[in-house]
């Protein structure tokens, strides 16, 4: 393993859950929506603004910020061995249009508290500690998500993230100098820093922890999903004088298919997760036959084994329901389910214990920029509960308690990762 095995009692010194409170509430300021939620395009001049207000708090704290071509923003503390791949951690400031405090910003500001608690302590550690603000993680204006940490990680080519295109048809190269000019203090950084290891902490978006009653879940992986669209084909009729016995309905196939797929994935139990999210029937007229109807799957699942059945079962059990029309199944896109190194799971395991905090292991349900990370070095998530497991609304909330306890996890387990 890459760290010490913790031994002797935690070594982080104890971070400050109030101060990381406040600053949840200031940072919401930024984009601040009536009902109490967020609304923080990336790369708008609301999500410049979050961000100086970050860089002046890390500055206080002798951080010292950089930023690459994509708007990806790094603050580094600097250790005993500079010439060393850094300790990362970090998220993402940019929300969904009706967003929450806590999405994304958690996890910037847990580790901004994590290494103002060290700085406090007069601790220096053997490697540099890097705060990363991901750009664009929610890929609500400008697709794709997780734009920031694909491009760092290579995954995504600058160019074509360049190339993006908002619905109002604004492009991203023409909005992100400005942007990057917003931030005029801030030295542009064009290589990519070598890292160590990258620790996320982020609230959970899904109820499974606040249900379990614990403050703390360790990521054992991100889960993989499909997306998929179904072509049903039949013919436009008269809806008054064509018999049923005789009609090729579009719709009532695609109902049968629909059925029959839910029936599937109920069965497999609550790993699996299956959505039929947009449906198109034409010509959607009251009086017409719907002579084509399609619509999406989005399937998602831990395993990439049971994505590829999940996909088998879909065709057959379109082509089994499409009576008397056609049918077709296409593959929009999808991404394969990953699963955190071990070592890294079990340090933050052993720090959880150290601070005494119970835990559990769970499956993450949503992708974040940890996943695009997992590619390039160590990676490691941390979650805490939110209210409901609501997220990506205005109601969005967390307790202050649950938020300190990640931190200070997530510090012991910095610390530790950096004087490795
Ligand atoms: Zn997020």
């Amino acid at each position: 393993m890459m760290a010490s095995a913790p031994h002797g009692g935690p070594r982080a010194p104890r971070i400050d859950g109030e101060r990381l409170w406040r600053r949840h509430l200031e940072l919401a300021r930024h984009g601040a929506l009536s009902a109490g939620g967020v609304d923080r395009p990336a790369f708008s001049a609301i999500d410049a603004q979050a961000r100086r207000q970050l860089v002046d708090w890390g500055r206080a704290i002798g951080l010292v910020p950089s930023m690459d071509a994509i708007g990806n923003l790094f603050l580094r503390r600097t250790g005993r061995r500079p010439e060393l791949p850094a300790v990362a951690t970090g998220s993402h400031l940019d929300t969904q249009p009706t967003g929450g405090k806590f999405d994304g910003a958690y996890g910037v500001l847990a580790g901004l508290e994590a290494l103002a608690s060290l700085h406090e302590a007069g601790l220096q550690t053997e490697r540099d500690l890097l705060l990363v603000v991901w750009a664009n993680e929610e890929g609500s204006h400008f697709a794709p998500t997780t734009m920031g940490s694909a491009v760092f990680s290579g995954q995504l080519p600058l160019a074509e993230a360049l190339a993006a295109q908002a619905p109002d048809g604004g492009r991203l190269e023409d909005a992100l100098p400005a942007f990057l000019a917003a931030h005029p203090e801030v030295p542009r950084q064009d290589t990519a820093p070598p890292l160590h290891a990258f620790l996320e902490a982020h609230i959970e978006q899904g109820p499974v922890l606040e249900a379990a009653g614990l403050p703390l879940g360790i990521v054992t992986g991100i889960q993989g999903l499909r997306w998929l669209e179904v072509d049903v084909r039949g013919q436009e009729a008269h809806a008054g004088t064509t018999p049923g016995s005789v009609r090729r309905d579009a719709l009532r196939q695609a109902v049968q298919m629909a059925r029959a797929l839910f029936a599937h994935f109920d069965a497999l139990g609550d790993s699996v997760r299956f959505t039929l999210g947009r449906w198109r029937v034409e010509p959607g007229s009251p009086n017409t036959v719907p002579g084509r109807v399609r619509f999406t799957i989005d399937l998602r699942h831990p395993r990439e084994a049971a994505l590829a059945d999940g996909e088998e079962a879909i065709r057959q059990l379109c082509e089994t329901h499409a009576g008397p029309c056609t049918v077709a199944v296409e593959r929009l896109s999808g991404s394969a389910p990953i699963v955190f190194p071990e070592g890294i799971r079990d340090l933050l395991d052993q720090c959880a214990d150290l601070w005494a905090f119970p835990r559990m292991a769970l499956v993450s349900g949503a992708t974040h920029d940890a996943k695009l990370l997992h590619g390039v070095t160590t990676t490691g998530m941390l979650f805490v509960p939110c209210e409901k497991g609501i997220s990506h609304n205005q109601l969005e909330n967390a307790t202050p308690e649950h938020l300190a306890a990640g931190t200070q996890v997530l510090a012991e387990a910095l610390l530790r990762l950096a004087d490795a």
